[in-house]
């Protein structure tokens, strides 16, 4: 096929013309359908692709700033964690790659956690970015996973965490496994007082964020085509000697599956969020009250039906529902799977 590509490509090259002069950061490609996306469009559609739908990673503080409302928020200070506990060194030392981490990001680690409101409701926002070493989650996740828990507890606010990691941060060994149970018990805290845990599945979640707080949540949301799992694919299929089904660990398989309660486009995301948490932290009994005060349009596109399928999963209910209440009638069917 050699052909194709020194003598097709240059030639097809040839006609289309000045493409290469193009500098590389006005466009950026989709790594799903190829098609070059402009740097305004980019932004204006929420780093969502408009000719196909995918939705591209965005880092923590793109994240705080697309949830939380327009009037800002406030950035928490987490401590600082131990650095490279173990002085561990694969082909390079761990502290170096944590130098090059923090060069290329700007941040300290993994984790951003912020409080403000989402369309009025007092809220902490944790987000991992996987820019920063595959958004692995070390000592300083898990501390940070528990300083925003502490700090939703002390506020009465909900806490929504957006995962978006490979896993356990390998080269802090023991260290990062204990993370696993220490941030489930920062999630517990959360529980205890009786506050909403939420959480918003993005590509990717996988590894030992999977197996702690990404799948602890009483609401579990998720972007489209995310991939959510525990091992990956390549390795289980190796493992079972089998082929998976198509679209195996993407978000829409697991909320299939009842895996997740819903798959919410992008764009969606701060309205959901805000209906939620309004619905749960309001204690609204009828549900017809917990459209009032949400702008209209968030009502037609209720009506419209292209909200989310919930329905299926009512019956994962935990809590007998209160007698005053019809499960037809719960347009957002928020009933927790989780504490
Ligand atoms: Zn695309």
């Amino acid at each position: 096929m050699n052909w194709l590509k020194n003598f097709v490509r240059p030639k097809l090259r040839e006609l289309v013309g000045g493409q290469k002069e193009v500098p590389e950061n006005l466009w950026h490609k989709c790594g799903s359908c190829g098609q070059m996306i402009f740097h305004r469009d980019l932004e204006k559609y929420l780093h969502v692709c408009h000719h196909c739908g995918h939705h591209m990673r965005l880092g923590a503080t793109g994240r705080l700033n697309l949830l939380f409302d327009e009037d800002g928020f406030e950035i928490i200070m987490l401590p600082k964690a131990i650095i490279d506990p173990l002085k561990f060194r694969d082909l390079r030392r761990y502290s170096d790659r944590l130098k090059d981490a923090r060069a290329k990001t700007g941040d300290d680690d993994a984790l951003k956690v912020g409080f403000g409101k989402i369309k009025g409701n007092n809220v902490v926002i944790a987000a991992l970015d996987f820019s920063f070493m595959g958004g692995s989650m070390g000592l300083a996740v898990g501390e940070g996973l528990l300083i925003a828990a502490r700090e939703a507890v002390s506020r009465h606010a909900p806490l929504v965490v957006v995962p978006s990691s490979g896993g356990a941060r390998m080269q802090e060994g023991i260290h990062s496994l204990m993370q696993l149970a220490r941030t489930t018990i920062a999630v517990d805290e959360v529980k205890q007082a009786g506050l909403p845990y939420i959480v918003v599945l993005t590509d990717p979640t996988t590894g030992g964020v999977t197996a702690s707080f990404a799948m602890l949540g009483d609401i579990a949301i998720a972007e489209p085509g995310s991939v959510i799992g525990f091992a990956g694919l390549r390795v289980i299929e190796q493992t079972i000697r089998e082929t998976l089904p198509d679209g195996f660990q993407r978000a829409e398989y697991l909320l299939d599956h009842g895996m997740i309660d819903m798959v919410v486009p992008r764009a969606q995301l701060r309205k959901t969020l805000a209906r939620v948490i309004d619905l749960l932290m309001n204690k609204t009994r009828d549900p017809s009250q917990v459209l009032k005060g949400i702008e209209p349009d968030l009502i037609r596109e209720e009506s419209a039906g292209d909200a989310l399928p919930l329905d299926a999963h009512t019956d994962k209910a935990d809590k007998p529902l209160p007698p005053d209440i019809e499960l037809d009638n719960i347009s957002t069917g928020v009933i927790g799977h989780g504490s």
